[in-house]
């Protein structure tokens, strides 16, 4: 039994800002030490149906994943998993392998593969949710990942489109950090769109970076 409807502009929203809450509940739960860590889940609207908690049949909502839950094909570091963009260090890539960004990747990947493309007739929204915008090393994942799945549809002989956008409500649209050894990296993207929403009365704002489709 589905539990989604078809989209409007308010039901994408309102999922969007519900997410972003589930989200920092996660994250809340967390903050016993120091700050909470980056938490995050992807939502996959399929031709408009916006996704609930549960759903995999005509639309998706991965599990959302902690910090350090990252492993496998989006490491960056693994044997046989996505190559390492030369401007992402050896010393970035293993300092952000073990994110949750990097398993909630894979988790969406493989949904979208063996079920979403299958379903699809005109479009894929893939939205990256978390409480904080992606380090320099999981932004360079989220655009691979986005090649993986344009040529993914181009194996299935699929024409839908595909967009991938990542979003998340810190107060500033990117900040700078150092981590491990004072390596540097930014979380967030700083020309990401302040986007204010007002739903029944609960008004409030999140960052919104829509990703350049690759080449
Ligand atoms: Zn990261």
């Amino acid at each position: 039994m589905s539990h989604t409807h078809a989209q409007s502009p308010d039901a994408r929203t309102q999922a969007i800002v519900r997410e972003l809450a589930t989200i920092h509940e996660h994250a809340g739960r967390d903050h016993r030490v120091g700050e909470p860590g980056l938490f995050s889940r992807i939502m996959v609207i399929v031709d408009g149906n916006v996704p609930s908690e549960g759903d995999s049949a005509s639309c998706y909502l991965t599990p959302v994943k902690a910090p350090r839950s990252g492993e496998g094909y989006y490491t960056l570091t693994a044997n046989n998993g996505a190559v390492r963009p030369a401007e992402i260090s050896v010393d970035e890539a293993k300092l952000s392998q073990q994110d949750s960004e990097v398993a909630t990747l894979l988790d969406a990947y493989d949904w979208i593969t063996e079920q979403g493309l299958k379903v699809a007739t005109q479009s894929l929204q893939v939205i990256l949710i978390s409480n904080i915008g992606p380090c320099t090393g999981c932004k360079a994942r989220l655009q691979i990942f986005y090649s993986d799945l344009l040529s993914a549809a181009a194996e299935a002989r699929s024409t839908v489109a595909i967009t991938v956008e990542s979003i998340y409500n810190t107060p500033e649209a990117s900040r700078d950090s150092t981590r491990g050894n004072a390596i540097p990296t930014t979380y967030g993207y700083p020309s990401a769109a302040r986007t204010p929403y007002n739903i029944s009365g609960n008004q409030g704002a999140y960052w919104l970076h829509t990703l350049p489709r690759p080449q």
